[in-house]
């Protein structure tokens, strides 16, 4: 479902007058960089979930581009609460980006010419992906290598990896993809990130070929308070899939996602435990369902 209204370039403007040049830069080299945030319908309608958190790694994600971003974090965070204001929605995702548009083709974009953008748009997207547990497939493709980018910023031509795993993967008729980084550890899904649990206790992949931030973090601090468990940030080898009784998914769009199997490269299938009433998954999830719609007291602060 469309927006009505998008913030362009600080300008509130229609949807629809919302279009970009073909001979734009981002467009053809994949050089944006871009946040996908969640607003929640809560009791005080609408909040959005660590929302300068999401802003932060924008700057970040800019910094690491040479995008100079001509706004403070502080402005961007008031303009996404205005947009969201100025749709009058209740709960939807906002996509602020950051890119460049015409002016000039070559690589660099220190170009002067070079006109940068930033846009908020938002769309109505009530859930991702089913509350039943996924089936996941690894797929042949690796994990884009942390030397040749810098896995800790959300930039578009990432995504192009995460685009042919999903392809991959869903010709094969599974849910999702899980990646492995190029060194054959478990990495993550294309856009979310995984743990799993053994004898209630929970392991992570250590950061380096990940996109590390909001929701991993969330899950790490509710895990330490809420249930008094360290997780363990490690490296994990497809070979001990076996091990684990329980995985799921975390992220913005899949917030906390059960997965029921994941298929490796040799076609072995290992089942888990992790859509049971009582397991430590269903407990996160409903913890985190709590804090995002603001019923979680020690976490409100969290919602803008
Ligand atoms: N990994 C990748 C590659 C992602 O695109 C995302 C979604 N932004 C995540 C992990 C986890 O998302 P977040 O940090 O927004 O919770």
């Amino acid at each position: 479902m469309k927006t009505t209204h998008i913030r362009h370039n600080w300008q509130l403007i229609p949807r629809d007058a919302a279009t970009e040049d073909v001979v734009s830069h981002s467009l053809h080299y994949g050089g944006a960089v871009f946040e996908w945030i969640r607003v929640y319908s809560t009791e005080q309608w609408p909040k959005i979930f660590k929302l300068r958190e999401h802003i932060e790694r924008l700057f970040y994600s800019a910094k690491v581009m040479d995008l100079k971003i001509p706004y403070s974090v502080d402005e961007l965070c008031a303009a996404c609460l205005q947009v969201v204001k100025e749709n009058g929605i209740d709960a939807w995702y906002l996509r602020p980006i950051v890119y460049l548009g015409t002016g000039a083709m070559g690589l660099s974009v220190l170009d002067k010419e070079i006109e940068l953008n930033v846009s908020i748009s938002l769309w109505k997207w009530w859930k991702y992906l089913s509350n039943d547990p996924i089936n996941v497939k690894i797929p042949r493709i690796r994990r884009v290598d942390p030397s040749t980018t810098d896995m800790n910023a959300k930039i578009s031509w990432n995504y192009a990896n995460s685009i042919l795993a999903s392809s991959e993967i869903k010709k094969a008729w599974f849910d999702e993809a899980l990646l492995l980084d190029t060194s054959g550890y478990i990495a993550e899904w294309p856009w979310e990130n995984i743990f799993f649990i053994k004898n209630e206790e929970v392991f992570t992949p250590a950061e380096g070929g990940i996109l590390p931030w909001i929701t991993r973090a969330t899950v790490i601090e509710v895990f330490n308070k809420e249930l008094d468990i360290i997780v363990q940030e490690v490296n994990i080898h497809p070979d001990e899939l076996g091990e684990y009784d329980e995985a799921f998914f975390v992220g913005t769009a899949a917030e906390v996602t059960p997965i029921g199997s994941i298929t490796n490269e040799k076609r072995q299938k290992f089942e888990y435990t992790s859509g049971n009433e009582e397991s430590l998954t269903t407990h996160m999830k409903e913890l985190y369902h709590q804090i995002t719609h603001g019923t979680l007291p020690t976490y409100m602060h969290r919602l803008s």
